[in-house]
Protein backbone atom coordinates (compact mmCIF):
# COMPACT_ATOMS: atom_id res chain seq x y z
CA UNK A 1 0.00 0.00 0.00
CA UNK A 2 1.24 3.24 -1.20
CA UNK A 3 -0.38 6.68 1.08
CA UNK A 4 0.01 10.37 -0.34
CA UNK A 5 -0.48 12.73 1.76
CA UNK A 6 -2.08 16.40 1.00
CA UNK A 7 0.53 19.30 0.57
CA UNK A 8 -0.08 20.91 3.72
CA UNK A 9 -0.45 17.96 6.01
CA UNK A 10 1.48 18.68 9.46
CA UNK A 11 3.98 16.57 11.14
CA UNK A 12 1.57 15.20 13.58
CA UNK A 13 -1.30 14.37 10.67
CA UNK A 14 1.82 12.17 8.97
CA UNK A 15 2.64 10.76 12.92
CA UNK A 16 -0.99 9.68 12.99
CA UNK A 17 -1.21 8.11 10.21
CA UNK A 18 2.01 6.25 10.59
CA UNK A 19 0.71 5.00 14.26
CA UNK A 20 -2.80 3.72 12.66
CA UNK A 21 -0.67 1.74 9.72
CA UNK A 22 1.60 0.45 13.40
CA UNK A 23 -1.72 -0.27 14.62
CA UNK A 24 -2.36 -2.79 11.90
CA UNK A 25 1.41 -4.59 12.32
CA UNK A 26 2.54 -2.96 9.06
CA UNK A 27 6.17 -1.44 8.61
CA UNK A 28 6.02 2.28 7.50
CA UNK A 29 9.07 3.54 4.71
CA UNK A 30 8.17 7.64 4.26
CA UNK A 31 9.74 9.63 1.73
CA UNK A 32 9.70 13.07 1.82
CA UNK A 33 9.41 14.55 -1.48
CA UNK A 34 9.83 18.31 -2.57
CA UNK A 35 6.10 18.66 -2.55
CA UNK A 36 4.54 15.93 -0.41
CA UNK A 37 5.38 13.16 1.98
CA UNK A 38 4.01 9.45 0.44
CA UNK A 39 3.88 6.82 2.93
CA UNK A 40 5.07 2.63 1.96
CA UNK A 41 3.60 0.36 3.66
CA UNK A 42 5.09 -3.04 4.11
CA UNK A 43 4.19 -6.62 5.91
CA UNK A 44 1.34 -8.56 6.39
CA UNK A 45 -1.82 -7.56 7.84
CA UNK A 46 -5.37 -7.39 7.04
CA UNK A 47 -4.73 -4.97 3.96
CA UNK A 48 -8.70 -3.68 3.23
CA UNK A 49 -9.06 -2.58 6.55
CA UNK A 50 -6.35 -0.75 6.94
CA UNK A 51 -6.93 0.84 3.47
CA UNK A 52 -10.13 1.80 4.68
CA UNK A 53 -9.47 3.01 7.86
CA UNK A 54 -6.48 5.61 6.26
CA UNK A 55 -8.64 6.71 3.84
CA UNK A 56 -10.59 8.24 6.28
CA UNK A 57 -7.98 10.06 7.97
CA UNK A 58 -7.71 13.85 7.70
CA UNK A 59 -4.79 15.00 4.89
CA UNK A 60 -4.41 11.73 3.90
CA UNK A 61 -5.01 12.66 -0.16
CA UNK A 62 -4.83 8.72 -2.22
CA UNK A 63 -3.97 5.35 -0.48
CA UNK A 64 -3.63 2.54 -3.37
CA UNK A 65 -3.24 -1.16 -2.76
CA UNK A 66 -0.06 -2.16 -4.38
CA UNK A 67 0.12 -6.03 -4.75
CA UNK A 68 4.03 -5.88 -6.09
CA UNK A 69 7.05 -5.84 -4.13
CA UNK A 70 8.06 -3.15 -5.66
CA UNK A 71 5.59 -0.60 -4.51
CA UNK A 72 6.87 2.50 -5.46
CA UNK A 73 8.34 1.55 -9.16
CA UNK A 74 5.24 -0.33 -9.87
CA UNK A 75 2.65 0.61 -12.43
CA UNK A 76 0.07 0.38 -9.73
CA UNK A 77 1.54 2.62 -8.51
CA UNK A 78 1.90 5.50 -11.20
CA UNK A 79 -0.23 4.48 -14.27
CA UNK A 80 1.89 6.20 -16.99
CA UNK A 81 5.27 7.16 -17.27
CA UNK A 82 7.97 9.11 -15.50
CA UNK A 83 9.42 11.72 -17.49
CA UNK A 84 13.51 12.20 -16.22
CA UNK A 85 14.46 15.64 -17.35
CA UNK A 86 18.10 15.67 -17.75
CA UNK A 87 20.72 18.86 -18.91
CA UNK A 88 17.35 20.00 -20.39
CA UNK A 89 16.25 16.66 -22.20
CA UNK A 90 13.42 14.35 -21.09
CA UNK A 91 13.75 10.75 -21.14
CA UNK A 92 10.63 8.68 -20.59
CA UNK A 93 8.76 11.90 -22.54
CA UNK A 94 7.93 12.41 -26.47
CA UNK A 95 11.86 12.35 -27.26
CA UNK A 96 13.98 9.32 -27.98
CA UNK A 97 17.13 10.26 -26.28
CA UNK A 98 20.72 8.41 -27.79
CA UNK A 99 23.21 8.61 -25.30
CA UNK A 100 26.96 7.75 -26.67
CA UNK A 101 30.57 7.77 -26.02
CA UNK A 102 33.27 5.68 -25.36
CA UNK A 103 33.32 2.55 -23.01
CA UNK A 104 36.34 4.42 -21.26
CA UNK A 105 37.35 8.30 -21.23
CA UNK A 106 41.05 7.44 -21.89
CA UNK A 107 42.47 11.08 -22.83
CA UNK A 108 41.27 14.84 -23.62
CA UNK A 109 41.86 13.89 -27.40
CA UNK A 110 39.65 11.08 -26.88
CA UNK A 111 36.72 12.13 -25.54
CA UNK A 112 37.25 15.28 -27.21
CA UNK A 113 36.57 14.60 -30.08
CA UNK A 114 34.30 11.66 -29.13
CA UNK A 115 31.32 14.61 -27.54
CA UNK A 116 32.09 16.56 -30.60
CA UNK A 117 31.48 13.72 -32.86
CA UNK A 118 28.23 12.08 -31.03
CA UNK A 119 26.79 15.52 -30.62
CA UNK A 120 26.92 16.65 -34.18
CA UNK A 121 25.07 13.39 -35.02
CA UNK A 122 22.05 13.57 -32.67
CA UNK A 123 22.96 12.15 -29.32
CA UNK A 124 21.89 14.06 -26.29
CA UNK A 125 23.89 12.89 -23.84
CA UNK A 126 27.60 11.66 -23.36
CA UNK A 127 28.72 8.61 -21.92
CA UNK A 128 32.42 7.91 -20.75
CA UNK A 129 33.85 5.61 -17.56
CA UNK A 130 36.32 7.33 -15.14
CA UNK A 131 35.65 4.18 -12.82
CA UNK A 132 35.66 0.84 -14.61
CA UNK A 133 34.65 -2.45 -13.31
CA UNK A 134 37.02 -4.64 -15.35
CA UNK A 135 37.08 -8.03 -14.78
CA UNK A 136 40.94 -8.42 -14.62
CA UNK A 137 42.32 -6.36 -11.84
CA UNK A 138 45.62 -5.98 -14.73
CA UNK A 139 43.09 -3.97 -16.89
CA UNK A 140 42.45 -0.29 -17.24
CA UNK A 141 40.74 0.58 -14.40
CA UNK A 142 39.83 4.15 -15.74
CA UNK A 143 41.48 7.81 -14.84
CA UNK A 144 39.03 8.47 -12.32
CA UNK A 145 39.35 11.83 -11.50
CA UNK A 146 40.93 13.15 -14.09
CA UNK A 147 38.62 11.36 -16.12
CA UNK A 148 35.52 12.72 -14.56
CA UNK A 149 37.42 16.46 -14.96
CA UNK A 150 37.86 15.74 -18.81
CA UNK A 151 33.79 14.98 -18.92
CA UNK A 152 33.17 18.29 -17.57
CA UNK A 153 35.03 19.76 -20.29
CA UNK A 154 33.49 17.65 -22.86
CA UNK A 155 30.58 18.82 -21.45
CA UNK A 156 31.42 22.50 -21.72
CA UNK A 157 32.32 22.46 -24.87
CA UNK A 158 29.17 20.39 -26.51
CA UNK A 159 26.40 21.30 -24.29
CA UNK A 160 25.70 17.50 -23.49
CA UNK A 161 25.00 16.17 -20.69
CA UNK A 162 27.38 13.59 -18.81
CA UNK A 163 26.22 9.60 -17.81
CA UNK A 164 29.29 7.97 -15.97
CA UNK A 165 29.28 4.94 -13.76
CA UNK A 166 30.13 5.17 -10.02
CA UNK A 167 31.48 1.72 -8.44
CA UNK A 168 31.46 2.25 -4.32
CA UNK A 169 29.45 4.33 -2.01
CA UNK A 170 32.48 6.27 -1.61
CA UNK A 171 32.39 7.75 -4.73
CA UNK A 172 29.18 8.86 -5.31
CA UNK A 173 29.19 12.31 -4.07
CA UNK A 174 32.20 12.77 -6.13
CA UNK A 175 30.56 11.41 -9.14
CA UNK A 176 27.48 12.98 -8.48
CA UNK A 177 29.34 16.76 -8.97
CA UNK A 178 30.19 15.74 -12.73
CA UNK A 179 27.84 13.46 -13.99
CA UNK A 180 24.23 14.22 -14.76
CA UNK A 181 23.17 10.52 -14.70
CA UNK A 182 24.97 8.30 -12.75
CA UNK A 183 25.62 4.95 -14.02
CA UNK A 184 25.28 1.85 -11.74
CA UNK A 185 26.78 -0.91 -13.88
CA UNK A 186 25.08 -4.44 -14.63
CA UNK A 187 28.03 -6.07 -11.70
CA UNK A 188 27.07 -3.64 -9.28
CA UNK A 189 22.89 -3.85 -9.69
CA UNK A 190 22.74 -5.89 -6.89
CA UNK A 191 25.45 -4.24 -4.44
CA UNK A 192 22.92 -2.68 -1.71
CA UNK A 193 24.70 -0.55 -0.19
CA UNK A 194 25.42 1.34 -3.22
CA UNK A 195 22.15 1.48 -4.35
CA UNK A 196 20.87 2.81 -0.49
CA UNK A 197 23.43 5.85 -0.83
CA UNK A 198 22.02 7.08 -4.41
CA UNK A 199 18.70 7.38 -2.15
CA UNK A 200 20.64 11.02 -1.05
CA UNK A 201 21.75 12.41 -4.39
CA UNK A 202 19.41 14.56 -6.62
CA UNK A 203 20.97 13.29 -10.10
CA UNK A 204 19.10 10.69 -11.52
CA UNK A 205 19.85 6.86 -12.11
CA UNK A 206 20.87 4.68 -14.81
CA UNK A 207 20.08 1.00 -13.37
CA UNK A 208 21.59 -1.67 -15.78
CA UNK A 209 20.35 -4.81 -15.45
CA UNK A 210 22.36 -7.75 -13.63
CA UNK A 211 24.52 -10.02 -16.85
CA UNK A 212 22.00 -12.68 -14.37
CA UNK A 213 19.36 -11.12 -13.00
CA UNK A 214 15.64 -11.43 -13.38
CA UNK A 215 13.40 -8.55 -14.49
CA UNK A 216 12.01 -8.47 -10.73
CA UNK A 217 15.69 -8.25 -9.59
CA UNK A 218 16.11 -5.19 -11.12
CA UNK A 219 13.04 -4.21 -10.51
CA UNK A 220 13.75 -4.55 -6.54
CA UNK A 221 17.14 -3.21 -7.24
CA UNK A 222 15.47 0.02 -8.53
CA UNK A 223 12.91 0.05 -5.52
CA UNK A 224 15.84 0.17 -3.39
CA UNK A 225 16.80 3.38 -4.70
CA UNK A 226 13.49 5.12 -4.96
CA UNK A 227 12.52 4.09 -1.22
CA UNK A 228 15.90 5.92 -0.11
CA UNK A 229 14.58 9.01 -1.77
CA UNK A 230 15.60 9.03 -5.13
CA UNK A 231 12.75 9.03 -7.35
CA UNK A 232 14.80 9.62 -11.03
CA UNK A 233 15.56 6.21 -12.36
CA UNK A 234 15.87 5.45 -15.75
CA UNK A 235 16.24 1.57 -16.32
CA UNK A 236 18.68 -0.55 -18.92
CA UNK A 237 18.23 -3.64 -20.47
CA UNK A 238 21.79 -4.54 -21.53
CA UNK A 239 21.91 -8.34 -22.14
CA UNK A 240 21.64 -11.45 -19.80
CA UNK A 241 24.26 -14.36 -19.54
CA UNK A 242 22.98 -17.41 -21.47
CA UNK A 243 24.41 -20.63 -23.13
CA UNK A 244 24.94 -18.61 -26.06
CA UNK A 245 28.72 -17.30 -26.95
CA UNK A 246 28.61 -16.02 -30.47
CA UNK A 247 27.42 -12.66 -28.78
CA UNK A 248 28.62 -11.11 -25.75
CA UNK A 249 25.41 -11.59 -23.89
CA UNK A 250 22.11 -12.65 -24.99
CA UNK A 251 19.67 -9.67 -25.64
CA UNK A 252 16.48 -9.70 -23.68
CA UNK A 253 14.49 -7.21 -26.02
CA UNK A 254 11.13 -8.43 -25.10
CA UNK A 255 12.29 -7.03 -21.07
CA UNK A 256 11.36 -3.58 -22.36
CA UNK A 257 7.64 -4.24 -23.65
CA UNK A 258 7.91 -6.67 -20.51
CA UNK A 259 9.20 -3.37 -17.93
CA UNK A 260 7.02 -1.10 -19.80
CA UNK A 261 3.87 -3.68 -18.34
CA UNK A 262 5.24 -3.78 -15.13
CA UNK A 263 6.65 -0.28 -14.11
CA UNK A 264 6.71 3.37 -15.16
CA UNK A 265 10.26 3.93 -15.03
CA UNK A 266 11.97 4.98 -18.36
CA UNK A 267 13.69 2.00 -20.30
CA UNK A 268 16.83 2.29 -22.31
CA UNK A 269 18.50 -0.47 -23.83
CA UNK A 270 22.40 -0.97 -24.38
CA UNK A 271 23.11 -2.73 -28.05
CA UNK A 272 27.03 -2.81 -27.45
CA UNK A 273 27.12 -4.89 -24.32
CA UNK A 274 24.42 -6.66 -25.11
CA UNK A 275 25.84 -7.84 -28.56
CA UNK A 276 29.93 -7.08 -27.67
CA UNK A 277 29.86 -6.68 -31.75
CA UNK A 278 29.54 -3.78 -33.32
CA UNK A 279 28.09 -5.80 -36.66
CA UNK A 280 25.25 -6.11 -34.61
CA UNK A 281 23.98 -2.87 -33.60
CA UNK A 282 22.48 -1.15 -36.03
CA UNK A 283 19.85 -4.23 -36.19
CA UNK A 284 19.57 -4.33 -32.55
CA UNK A 285 18.82 -0.63 -32.36
CA UNK A 286 16.20 -0.51 -34.30
CA UNK A 287 14.25 -3.42 -32.71
CA UNK A 288 14.95 -1.24 -29.55
CA UNK A 289 12.90 2.12 -30.96
CA UNK A 290 10.43 -0.85 -32.30
CA UNK A 291 9.95 -2.73 -29.30
CA UNK A 292 9.23 1.01 -27.37
CA UNK A 293 12.04 1.57 -25.52
CA UNK A 294 12.49 5.29 -24.26
CA UNK A 295 16.25 5.40 -25.32
CA UNK A 296 19.40 3.70 -26.39
CA UNK A 297 23.06 3.74 -24.76
CA UNK A 298 25.54 3.15 -27.62
CA UNK A 299 29.44 3.10 -27.53
CA UNK A 300 31.07 5.14 -29.67
CA UNK A 301 34.97 5.61 -30.08
CA UNK A 302 37.03 7.53 -32.93
CA UNK A 303 39.48 4.80 -33.01
CA UNK A 304 37.75 1.79 -32.12
CA UNK A 305 41.05 -0.22 -33.13
CA UNK A 306 42.93 1.54 -30.22
CA UNK A 307 40.21 1.53 -27.52
CA UNK A 308 41.50 0.44 -24.01
CA UNK A 309 38.28 -1.37 -23.00
CA UNK A 310 35.41 -2.51 -25.40
CA UNK A 311 36.71 -1.59 -29.00
CA UNK A 312 35.04 -4.69 -30.93
CA UNK A 313 31.70 -3.03 -29.58
CA UNK A 314 32.17 0.70 -30.44
CA UNK A 315 31.45 2.08 -33.59
CA UNK A 316 33.36 4.90 -34.65
CA UNK A 317 31.90 8.38 -35.87
CA UNK A 318 31.18 7.59 -39.40
CA UNK A 319 29.16 4.49 -37.89
CA UNK A 320 27.60 6.13 -35.35
CA UNK A 321 26.26 9.12 -37.96
CA UNK A 322 24.91 6.64 -40.46
CA UNK A 323 22.81 4.72 -37.41
CA UNK A 324 21.29 7.48 -36.58
CA UNK A 325 20.15 8.37 -40.36
CA UNK A 326 19.11 5.09 -40.20
CA UNK A 327 17.17 5.12 -37.18
CA UNK A 328 15.11 8.57 -38.33
CA UNK A 329 12.18 6.97 -39.75
CA UNK A 330 11.67 4.31 -36.97
CA UNK A 331 12.15 7.04 -34.54
CA UNK A 332 9.26 8.72 -36.06
CA UNK A 333 6.75 5.87 -36.46
CA UNK A 334 8.23 5.97 -32.56
CA UNK A 335 7.34 9.14 -31.71
CA UNK A 336 3.68 8.27 -33.44
CA UNK A 337 2.89 5.51 -32.05
CA UNK A 338 4.01 7.89 -28.27
CA UNK A 339 0.89 10.50 -29.31
CA UNK A 340 -1.25 8.31 -30.39
CA UNK A 341 -0.30 6.06 -26.85
CA UNK A 342 -0.84 9.80 -24.95
CA UNK A 343 -4.23 10.40 -26.50
CA UNK A 344 -5.58 7.04 -25.67
CA UNK A 345 -4.27 7.53 -21.86
CA UNK A 346 -6.20 10.57 -21.77
C1 LIG B 1 29.73 -0.03 -19.54
O1 LIG B 1 28.69 0.62 -19.74
O2 LIG B 1 30.83 0.25 -20.05
C2 LIG B 1 29.61 -1.26 -18.73
C3 LIG B 1 30.64 -1.71 -18.02
O3 LIG B 1 28.40 -1.83 -18.83
P1 LIG B 1 27.76 -3.08 -18.03
O4 LIG B 1 27.76 -2.69 -16.59
O5 LIG B 1 26.39 -3.19 -18.64
O6 LIG B 1 28.62 -4.28 -18.32
MN1 LIG C 1 31.85 -0.92 -22.01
Amino acid sequence: MIISMKRHASKEQIQQVCDRIGDFGYKIHAIEGEERVVIGVVGVGDVTACLESVEAMPQVETAVRISAPYKFVSKEFRPGKSVITVNGCEIGGDEFIVMAGPCSVESETQIMAAAEGVAASGAKLLRGGAFKPRTSPYDFQGLETEGLKLLAKAKKATGLGIITEVMSDRDVELVAEYADVLQIGARNMQNFALLKSLGKVTRPILLKRGMSSTIKELLMSAEYIVAHGNPNVILCERGIRTYETYTRNTCDIVAIPALNELTHLPVILDPSHATGKRSLIPALSRAGVAIGADGLIIEVHPQPEKAVSDGAQSLDLNQFQKLMTELKPYIQLWQQSRVTEAAAAV
